[in-house]
């Protein structure tokens, strides 16, 4: 979807502060276009993953869609946030929500006219940090798919891995920012690459 924005413009308490009916109306549009998207084949592999794969597992991501979900994924975290979530700043509630946000609905927890993006925006923390790093410290095998390698904490997350012994996997389009740190980076289209490694995990 084209984007008539520049980011810093919606994606910082800054901008809410400052415009908040400019970036209600950027994420009103961002959360309908997202729920006519469909999950695409490194979804629906990622899925079967978690459905056939009895060991741990965690897929962390960085989107803000419910296209792992919408696949069938469970056990699914998502680190900046949900488009289809709203959080109420008056009561701290996160809710499911799929209408628009524009006309200031009352929270159906506390009935506060201050619902906003369930986003992390620059300058916030992501979500849930310390489970992450409890099943890096865990994990065998860390997966990193589809990420330019820019973004920080998630850029950082191989180094923390390797750090607690797991081997690592790279699946991206092209090398990341941060390829030279894992054992091993294939390069391609996320949607064979993915569908390929999940074949293999699972011995099919
Ligand atoms: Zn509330």
């Amino acid at each position: 979807m084209r984007t008539l924005h520049n980011v810093e413009d919606v994606a910082t308490p800054e901008a809410f502060a400052r415009d908040p009916d400019l970036v209600l109306r950027f994420y009103d549009m961002r959360r309908e276009a997202i729920q006519t998207k469909a999950p695409n084949a490194a979804h629906l592999a990622l899925a079967r993953l978690d459905r056939e794969w009895e060991g741990e597992l965690l897929i962390v991501t960085q989107n803000v869609d419910d296209l792992h979900e919408r696949a069938g994924a469970e056990r699914v975290l998502h680190m900046h946030g949900e488009h289809l979530n709203a959080w109420c700043t008056a009561c701290d509630a996160r809710v499911p929500w799929t209408a628009p946000l524009i006309d200031r609905p009352a929270c159906p927890e506390c009935g506060a006219a201050a619902l906003r993006p369930d986003i992390v925006w620059f300058g916030e923390m992501p979500y849930r940090m310390d489970e992450i790093f409890a099943a890096l410290e865990r994990a065998d095998l860390f997966v990193s798919i589809g990420t330019s390698g820019a973004v920080y904490p998630a850029a950082g997350f191989v180094r923390n891995a390797r750090e607690f012994g797991a081997a690592t996997l790279e699946l991206n389009l092209e090398p990341s920012q941060g390829t030279l740190w894992f054992d091993e980076a294939r390069h391609g289209l996320a949607t064979e690459l993915v569908a390929a490694w999940v074949d293999e995990v699972l011995g099919a």
